[in-house]
């Protein structure tokens, strides 16, 4: 297992904001000090404009250096413009590990599925899952399936994507719930698997293994994962009913597809969140 991460992303906060850096740190923590896998370690690279440029706008990227607070959830802070970035880096090199065949995990922050191609919000500044899910259409791959298991709905990521050229999106979220999208289907490409607020386990289960069943179907080359763990029981942002073992499941059920994937953290808010990361990964391990 290769997990990219930089101690720099925990490098802005703002007090009492949910998406904090103790994320990173306390999963950081965490995954050093158990010896289940061996994990190997690497930072991000580079990222060119070029790349960021074919999921969003040249005014979008430009805006992310004003310092000016994007929306209530999404303030300015100093150089975010480069942890976004960075983030956004880590998620183009788990392409390429995933494509010399690793099994890869981004744990940075910012997350990025919110980020629409004019717009930061929800947390999110650049949305990493689909820089790397074009570039992997603009190098070659011929299709691929963003898979978003966060509790929230990819309105980002739906933006970005819609109607897109080999890619379809499956998302499993909470409806409704923030940002208010993904009550239905979009366009060609864009499949939604709402879930009612505190939906007994068993449900939000058969939506994730539904949308895991219609993506097997679409039968991509690859598969991009945006990973949000805030479906869990006790996430103080939704009232998903997932329990941890969940997540190691569904972990071991893309694995189970046979189709290469590499996976970015998105949300997840709870202080057992290394533990959920933790199981997740195993499960990608085939542990
Ligand atoms: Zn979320």
């Amino acid at each position: 297992m290769t997990i990219i991460t930089d101690e720099k992303c925990t490098g802005y906060s703002r007090f009492g904001h949910p998406e904090r850096p103790a994320r990173i740190t306390a999963t950081v923590e965490q995954l050093k000090s158990q010896n289940e896998i061996p994990i190997e370690w690497i930072s991000p690279t580079k990222i060119s404009d070029k790349q960021i440029l074919r999921a969003h706008s040249p005014e979008m990227l430009a805006r992310l250096k004003i310092p000016q607070d994007f929306d209530a959830d999404t303030p300015y802070f100093e150089n975010i413009s480069d942890f976004a970035r960075a983030s956004a880096t880590a998620a183009l090199d788990a392409l390429k590990f995933l494509r010399a065949g690793e099994n890869i995990f981004s744990l940075m922050r910012p997350p990025g599925h919110h980020a629409t191609r004019e717009k930061s919000m929800g947390f999110c500044y650049l949305n990493n899952i689909t820089i790397a899910a074009l570039e992997a259409l603009a190098t070659g791959t011929k299709k691929i399936a963003v898979f978003d298991f966060d509790v929230h709905h990819g309105n980002g990521t739906e933006d970005i994507l819609l109607d897109r050229e080999g890619v379809a999106f499956f998302s499993v979220h909470q409806f409704p719930a923030y940002p208010g999208t993904g009550e239905k289907n979009r366009g060609e490409n864009c499949f939604n698997y709402p879930v009612a607020p505190s939906a007994p386990r068993e449900i939000y289960r058969a939506a994730l293994a539904r949308a895991l069943d219609d993506l097997k179907n679409f039968s991509p080359e690859l598969i991009a994962v945006s990973a949000g763990f805030d479906a869990y029981a006790r996430d103080p942002l939704a009232q998903g009913t997932l329990l941890a073992e969940d997540f190691h499941w569904l972990g071991k059920e893309l694995r189970a597809l046979k189709i290469p994937f590499f996976s970015l953290l998105e949300g997840g808010y709870s202080r057992d969140l290394p533990g959920l990361i933790f199981g997740y990964i195993k499960g990608v391990d085939g542990k």
